[in-house]
């Protein structure tokens, strides 16, 4: 399970969580307040994320066995 970090904008506190695939698309309460008004940090794991209209599309076939860098 990937581990996210959010902050909260009502009372300023940044949570770590872990969200499921399946939760992905919705943002826990604070720990803190309980508010819904919680915002998705910046992680430095970039390898796949729902965000805002970002289709990814990997259409690569290696056909000879060729090392990548
Ligand atoms: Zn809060």
């Amino acid at each position: 399970m990937p581990l996210y970090e959010y902050r909260c904008k009502d009372c300023g506190s940044e949570f770590e969580k872990m969200i499921r695939f399946t939760e992905a698309n919705q943002l826990p309460a604070c720990p803190k307040c309980e508010s819904l008004n919680t915002q998705k940090k910046l992680s430095h794991v970039s390898s796949f994320g729902a965000s805002s209209s970002g289709v990814i599309s990997t259409s690569s076939s290696c056909g000879s066995s060729g090392g990548f860098g």
